[in-house]
């Protein structure tokens, strides 16, 4: 275990996970400086629940507080080759992601969860299944509560279980972390802004699978190829789930129902029709998190009645209202190509799809088909908006709008009873938003005005 005792500490990045990195950090007897690029008066907040009892370099990095420490506790957020970084570890300094940090002193199970799309929504499910078997369970990393704040609040509890959802930024940075469980759910091209290549993207993603020992489970979509294939890298059992074929082993669908397979004995679980997620791509997460709770010891009917509960969570394909007989949908979680199709998908009537935001070099012009086929009309918002409308030219009648506000107008102009307005924008909110959940709240806010407008008039 590291020992932090009087040892002088850096933390870089000061946000929920900075600020829970500090706390741990102090609690241990070190002592704390924090950097970030952001000015005082953008921290004013994350700084005021560190109540002084750290130094602060903001506003700038400064190579001295680098290379003076004994220890560098890095943000997720924070690239890991920036120069005073490279620096400090030429010097010899030990330089730490958070993840990486926390599970030094992590008692209990690890249950990883990564993939392009789905990972909140399974993470989110496999910790409802444990809490309902009465297991202790956090959920934590990418999810929203940072790990070493999880870790923090339950050291020395062996029987702990943490459900951990983590990005391909959080696995670059680890080195022991290790997984009992690591799930991988599908990988399709995203964030092609920060990597050279698809490739490098499955590379980190696969480091989920580092470390993991002869009786550890990697489970692995069968029906994605290149989740598929990364079972040549798996160190223990491998549990594949499907939801197109029948397996000798693992999760999947037959005659309308889940099964699990596993060492010859069969379980039909619950069947399809009763899983209130909407879309294959849900579905798919559904099995994913089964095969978690399978090797978690969370008994059969736990699993089907969680399942049966969950109704998913807030921005994605999230139901907000039916106005007029249009229903509207909020998906700001969709920030890449592959989650905008999967909304596409989900729907058999026409659509009127507002998509749109910050560039990160999508390959829209693979919605063609779908959005000739499906889409009544394209709205579009955001800097990606011209790249998007050269992309899908003449498929469908396609406007462009100046704000979130004029876009659900635009909508409404168009819908006709019968159709499904989603906001799914395929791109990230940082050009307009602070965030995809302010991008998804700020869509409910109109909608709902549309709605008191139509019960006015
Ligand atoms: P993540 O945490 O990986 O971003 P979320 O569960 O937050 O995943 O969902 C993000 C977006 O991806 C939403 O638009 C959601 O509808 C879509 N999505 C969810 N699961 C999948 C999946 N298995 N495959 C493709 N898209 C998915």
């Amino acid at each position: 275990m590291l020992d932090l005792k009087d040892k002088n500490t850096l933390v870089v990045g000061l946000a929920r996970s900075g600020v829970a990195a500090a706390n741990f950090l102090l609690d241990h007897g070190a002592s704390v400086r924090v950097t970030d690029l952001r000015s005082c008066e953008q921290l004013k907040e994350y700084m005021s629940r560190l109540e002084g009892r750290v130094n602060y370099t903001l506003g700038k990095h400064r190579q001295s507080d680098f290379l003076e420490a004994d220890l560098i506790v890095l943000s997720p957020g924070v690239p890991t080759d920036i120069d005073p970084l490279q620096a400090a570890r030429q010097g010899g300094v030990q330089v730490i992601g958070e993840i990486e940090f926390a599970s030094h002193f992590l008692a209990g199970k690890v249950v990883g969860v990564t993939g392009a799309n789905g990972k909140t929504t399974t993470t989110a499910l496999i910790g409802e299944m444990h809490g309902r078997a009465g297991h202790n369970v956090e959920v934590a990393g990418n999810i929203g509560r940072p790990l070493v704040d999880a870790v923090r609040c339950n050291s020395h509890q062996p029987e702990m279980r943490y459900i951990i959802e983590l990005s391909s930024f959080q696995l670059e940075s680890i080195d022991t972390f290790r997984c009992d469980i690591a799930l991988v759910l599908n990988l399709t091209p995203d964030h092609q802004d920060r990597y050279p290549d698809f490739q490098a993207y499955v590379e980190a993603k696969r480091r989920i699978l580092l470390n993991q020992r002869p009786a550890d489970v990697a489970v692995f979509n069968y029906d994605d190829p290149v989740t598929n294939e990364m079972q040549e890298y798996a160190r223990g059992k491998v549990c594949f789930f499907s939801r197109r074929e029948d397996l000798a082993q693992g999760v999947f669908i037959r005659d309308g129902s889940v099964v699990i397979r596993w060492d010859e004995k069969e379980t039909e679980l619950l069947p399809i029709s009763e899983i209130r997620l909407r879309g294959d791509h849900n579905l798919e997460n559904v099995l994913a998190a089964i095969c978690a709770g399978f090797f978690s010891d969370v008994p059969l009917e736990v699993m089907a009645e969680t399942t049966r509960k969950f109704s998913g969570i807030e921005h994605r394909l999230e139901w907000v209202s039916n106005c007029g007989g249009v229903d509207y949908y909020n998906d700001s979680k969709a920030t890449n190509v592959a989650s905008a199709e999967k909304a596409i998908i989900s729907f058999n009537r026409p659509i009127i799809l507002i998509m749109g935001g910050l560039d990160k070099a999508g390959d829209f012009a693979q919605l063609s088909r779908m959005v000739e086929e499906k889409v009544r009309c394209l709205i579009l918002i955001g800097e990606a908006a011209g790249r998007i409308a050269t992309c899908l030219e003449g498929l469908t009648l396609t406007v462009e709008a100046e704000s979130m506000e004029q876009a659900v107008s635009i909508a409404d102009e168009n819908a006709v009873d019968g159709d499904v307005v989603i906001l799914s924008p395929g791109c990230a909110s940082f050009d307009m938003f602070e965030d995809f959940e302010h991008r998804g709240d700020c869509f409910k806010r109109y909608v709902s005005l549309l709605g008191e407008q139509e019960s006015k008039g």
